[in-house]
């Protein structure tokens, strides 16, 4: 019996028309941010979105929650069809779906303490008042892993990861099914990055969230997420389980970014593969395949063909490429090999030889 999904995105699209003129605005162009994307997320599930910087993942998040109105296309969370839920069905949903945004600092009030901050989704959604709302507050700071007494603080008296630790907490607030991260570690540093990735994890196991975790550094992706979606150009472009597609990436565009991630031992054995030119604008996407005049592999047919997504293997994995399974995947370093163990087995290895010489 499979799981019914809690989110369930088909078709989604949202286009964003060019105006121009100052008084008379008229429409000269259309920028298709997002083309007809269909996704489901499980309970307990995190499903990563990855893609160059304007590939449309952030819009995608922000479409699923509302935030901005798509142009086309369904969306169903836990039964409901959020695009035609009026303003007081919205605000329920809000209870149940929240975000974690990239910039801890821009997205909370300088003029709130960390308690008010707290408060708000609390009061807002009737979850507790008077001394319950003060210890809930405390909860949540516990929760993630700060103290008590910070309530009484404003956000300027935080450090980046601290503050990204509130932004947590404010969406944990209202006990949601679903958070949407969106790059929630990319303003850290790398050390504190980790911290707040294993924070997430945590959450996920205790609370049983699911997340949809955006993110362009594949590093974080393979630690965090349990699939990937692989998006370019406003599509998605493969989908497949996280082990599946970082053992196995069977589209050339996957392939290209997964080979470009920095790996620790620079021993390993790794193929690369350069991405050659510029992002299209989305204004005027390329016809037949987006990804063809980046794609070592194009040939006629890409350039005039779209290529619709379609399973390719026995692993869950669906590829939009005509000529996935023919396509050779590169070198990847494999998920469990740990860095630098070749040079410590050959120090051990010295070490031992050194030993019998001189004894
Ligand atoms: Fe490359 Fe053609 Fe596959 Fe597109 S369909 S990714 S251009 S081989």
């Amino acid at each position: 019996m499979s799981i019914e999904p809690l989110l369930s995105v088909s078709g989604l699209t949202k286009h964003f028309p060019v105006k121009r003129g100052i008084v008379f605005q008229s429409a000269v162009g259309t920028v298709r941010a997002v083309d007809g994307l269909t996704f489901d997320v499980a309970p307990g599930e995190t499903l990563a979105l990855v893609g160059e910087s304007g590939c449309g993942k952030s819009t995608t998040g922000r479409m699923v929650l509302r935030l901005i109105e798509a142009t086309s296309g369904t969306i169903r969370f836990a039964g409901r069809d959020v695009r035609t839920l009026n303003r007081g069905a919205l605000r329920d949903l809000r209870r149940d779906m929240q975000i974690i945004f990239q910039d801890p600092y821009a997205s909370l009030n300088p003029r709130l303490t960390v308690g008010q901050t707290l408060g708000e989704p609390l009061r807002l959604h009737g979850l507790a008042s008077g001394a319950e709302l003060r210890r809930r507050i405390d909860e949540l700071l516990t929760e993630v892993g700060l103290s008590a007494w910070h309530a009484l603080r404003y956000p300027h008296e935080f450090s980046g990861g601290q503050r990204q630790r509130i932004g947590i907490a404010r969406a944990l607030a209202s006990q949601p099914k679903l958070i949407v991260c969106d790059e929630p570690v990319s303003a850290l540093d790398v050390s504190i990055q980790a911290q707040v990735i294993n924070l997430l994890q945590d959450l996920k196991r205790k609370l049983g969230l699911s997340y949809i975790f955006i993110a362009h550094d594949l590093a974080v992706v393979r630690h965090i997420s349990d699939r990937v979606a692989v998006m370019y150009l406003g599509k998605i472009v493969e989908l497949a389980p996280k082990r599946s597609l970082f053992a196995r990436p069977r589209h050339p565009y996957t392939q290209a970014l997964l080979s470009a991630v920095p790996v620790p031992d620079p021993a390993a054995q790794r193929t690369r593969i350069p991405l050659a030119g510029d992002v299209p604008s989305p204004l005027n996407p390329p016809p037949g395949c987006r990804f063809h005049t980046r794609c070592a592999h194009a040939q006629d047919r890409c350039r005039v063909e779209e290529p619709a997504l379609r399973a390719v293997g026995d692993e869950g994995q669906v590829v939009a490429c005509h000529y996935a399974e023919t396509i050779v995947p590169p070198i990847i370093v494999p998920e469990n090999e740990p860095p630098y163990a070749r040079r410590l087995a050959a120090l051990r290895k010295l070490t031992v030889a050194a030993k019998a010489y001189s004894s």
